[in-house]
């Protein structure tokens, strides 16, 4: 194996590996030769031309040669190599050869001679079908990392076919171990996590390999957590083992081996990672005295826990066995004289610091780091700077490419970090849109609905305004009907009779025409001395006076006479007459209803009233209508109101005809009784109760 691979649980583990291997080799060798001849003579069948030239020696003349000795079990490590060197000497087939090599060449791995064994693989080249003696070969080989995992996977393979399951789960044991000594870590956990799942197939010796190299790495590269599942995974090989001790008393040896192994590593992955010296103290203390190779290592980190659980007394007595103890001539442990250092110091107050600084890269890459992590934690500044140089280095050399590799993975669970935000953050993009969207159809359906709103109010205006002009133009007509009456006395006004008057004289004129003869007369009618009524009774009793004068004026004509309040105390009286005297008659009936009976007004009041009335008659029967107006008709009364007047008042004066309507100009401008005397009208009068009649 190279050179870096020499790490403290690992170089105790390539004890274990090697020898552990070499027992299944051993084991599954006949089995693999027997594989190897049947799929030999296949290929002889298929291909004989290319397999005869390319195979120096078959899996079948292999098969052929002679076993060895028992004898041979019996010798050591350099006793062998002797006798196989004799036996060469004498070999007389390559088959010979080739076997007698190869057991060479497994000698050398069982012993960590990697660079005899590299000699062995240059000379005697590994048979296709021999995959032990490739595995051996390959994972001894110098070969550039990429070439070295190429074939290891190509010989992986090779054992998959084969249906060797221990080989091939010692194959992926051994590319992890190259990949984790390469720095690659996270491929070295894939490696032995595959070993692994692949290992419950194979051997249980295979098996207990790949889960303590697995526990190894766990301990070495792992969080505090996989250190955790490291030892509990050297736990569950210490109980395979206790039952393969049980059931099978023979390999005992082998298993009492590794169990001290894993011992003595749980109790290095306790003090050395979990800084749990108490543990470490346990488990160290589990490995018996007899078992030399761990002896001094286990007691030297012995020495270390109690010094640091201030178990002084203890810490000095292990320290003094550990001196005692005899040194590994197998693997380097230099190292430990450091701590024998350390402990001495915590101990004692002084120590050299010679055996620290000679440190190499043949020590364990834990036991460095724990070393110099120690060192720079030390009083003395001039062991503090040792340390904290040495960290340094050790950080540029070797745990940088570590770094690199979990900086890579770290880069990817950044990178899944920002795919996850990315990806909330468009959830949460997704869902302001939605809310957003949503707002706006709100805010659309509020808009729609204010339309609506807006339209409802608009129409509700609209018919309201149409109401509202409705009962206007029903006020309207309400006002035009109240503004052709008077408000005082109910009856029509001026204006009514300025609509009306020109249908009556039209009645009168087809009257006149149609021979119905029918006439028509203007009276006003004017209260006498209303002034001193007012005067008198005050305003609100003159208008009682208005009011019962209108009364009684009614109550003297017939309905479809026209009663006008022309303005003040005066009033005008349309009547339509049947007979020619009728007019006179009428007004008499007038001034008596007036005159009559006085007045009943409020405050018990009673005021004789009296009024003068003015009239004239239109047309005289036969006479031609067309030239007169009402204006004509109003003056002539107001002129026989006039006269009345000035004679006597509560009397009626009365223009009985026109005889010259020709005269009508000078008529309205001088004296009635004048224009009587010159004939142009026929006068009548009552003054006194007296009715004349003047022409
Ligand atoms: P004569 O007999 O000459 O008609 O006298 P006279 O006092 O009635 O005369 P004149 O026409 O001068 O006076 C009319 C008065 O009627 C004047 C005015 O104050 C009053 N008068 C007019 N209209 C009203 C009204 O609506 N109510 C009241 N109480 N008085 C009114
Ligand atoms: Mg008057
Ligand atoms: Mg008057």
């Amino acid at each position: 194996m190279p050179a870096q691979l020499a790490l403290v649980l690992p170089q105790f583990l390539k004890l274990l590996t090697q020898k552990g291997q070499m027992l299944i080799i051993k084991n599954l060798r006949k089995i693999t030769v027997l594989l190897s001849v049947v799929s030999a003579l296949f290929n002889l069948l298929i291909q004989p031309a290319t397999a005869a030239s390319e195979t120096t020696v078959s899996a079948d003349e292999l098969k052929q040669q002679p076993a060895f000795p028992a004898e041979y079990q019996k010798l050591s490590y350099p006793q062998r190599l002797d006798w196989l060197k004799q036996q060469l000497k004498t070999a007389d087939s390559a088959a010979r050869i080739y076997q007698l090599s190869s057991e060479m060449g497994f000698e050398h791995f069982a012993n960590y001679a990697n660079d005899k064994l590299q000699l062995v693989c240059q000379q005697t080249k590994p048979e296709k079908f021999d995959l032990q003696y490739r595995y051996i070969c390959a994972v001894s080989d110098n070969n550039s990392y990429d070439d070295s995992i190429r074939q290891l996977m190509q010989l992986y393979d090779d054992a998959i076919n084969a249906k060797n399951i221990d080989l091939a789960t010692q194959i992926l044991s051994g590319v992890a171990w190259k990949q984790s000594s390469n720095g690659d870590i996270a491929s070295a956990f894939r490696s032995y996590e595959l070993a692994m799942s692949l290992a419950k197939q194979a051997s249980p010796e295979a098996l207990n390999d790949v889960m303590l190299n697995t526990a190894a790495l766990y301990v070495m590269h792992g969080d505090k957590a996989y250190v955790q599942k490291g030892v509990q995974l050297q736990q569950a090989t210490i109980s395979r083992l206790e039952a393969l001790k049980r059931d099978t008393p023979e390999s005992a040896d082998y298993a009492n081996e590794i169990l001290a192994l894993t011992y003595h590593n749980i109790g290095v992955a306790y003090a050395l990672h979990l800084h749990d010296y108490q543990q470490a103290l346990h488990w160290f203390g589990l490995i018996t005295p007899n078992n030399k190779e761990l002896r001094r290592s286990s007691l030297v980190f012995s020495a270390l826990s109690a010094a640091e659980l201030q178990q002084k007394e203890q810490a000095n007595n292990l320290l003094t066995a550990s001196l005692q103890a005899p040194k590994s001539t197998e693997v380097n442990t230099d190292y430990l004289d450091c701590y024998q250092q350390l402990v001495q110091l915590k101990l004692q107050g002084v120590a050299e610091l010679q055996p620290c600084q000679l440190l190499n890269t043949q020590t364990p890459l834990e036991v460095s780091l724990d070393l110099y992590k120690r060192m720079a934690l030390l009083e003395t500044a001039e062991w503090r700077l040792h340390g904290l140089e040495k960290l340094h280095q050790l950080f540029i050399v070797k745990l940088e490419p570590q770094l690199k590799q979990s900086a890579t993975q770290s880069a990817s669970h950044a990178e899944l970090s920002r795919l996850q935000l990315e990806s909330e953050l468009k959830t949460q993009l997704l869902e302001k849109e939605q809310s957003l969207k949503k707002a706006e159809q709100e805010q659309h359906q509020s808009q729609m609905m204010l339309t609506a709103a807006v339209l409802a109010i608009l129409l509700l205006v609209l018919l309201v305004i149409t109401i509202q002009l409705r009962q206007n133009r029903k006020l309207a007509k309400q006002f035009e009907s109240l503004s052709v009456l008077d408000g005082l006395t109910g009856l029509h006004n001026r204006r009514f009779f300025e609509q009306n008057i020109q249908r009556e004289l039209n009645f009168v004129r087809r009257s006149q025409q149609d021979g119905t003869g029918h006439t028509i007369a203007f009276y006003l009618l004017d209260i006498d001395f209303f002034k001193k009524i007012n005067d008198s009774y005050g305003h609100d009793a003159g208008d009682e006076v208005l009011v019962e004068f209108a009364r009684r004026i009614k109550l003297a004509i017939r309905e479809t006479d026209m009663l006008i309040r022309w303005g003040g105390e005066e009033f005008l009286l349309v009547a339509r007459l049947e007979q020619k005297t009728d007019h006179h008659h009428i007004a008499e009936r007038i001034r008596r209803v007036v005159n009559q009976q006085p007045f009943d007004i409020a405050n018990q009041n009673t005021i004789p009233v009296s009024c003068t009335i003015g009239a004239v008659v239109y047309p005289e029967a036969g006479h031609d209508v067309v030239q007169l107006d009402w204006h004509h008709l109003v003056q002539l009364a107001d002129a026989a109101l006039y006269l009345g007047k000035k004679k006597q008042r509560n009397c009626w004066v009365c223009v009985d005809n026109i005889v010259d309507l020709a005269a009508l100009d000078d008529i309205l401008q001088q004296d009635l009784e004048q224009s009587a005397q010159q004939q142009q009208i026929v006068l009548s009068s009552k003054f006194d109760a007296t009715t004349t009649t003047t022409s």
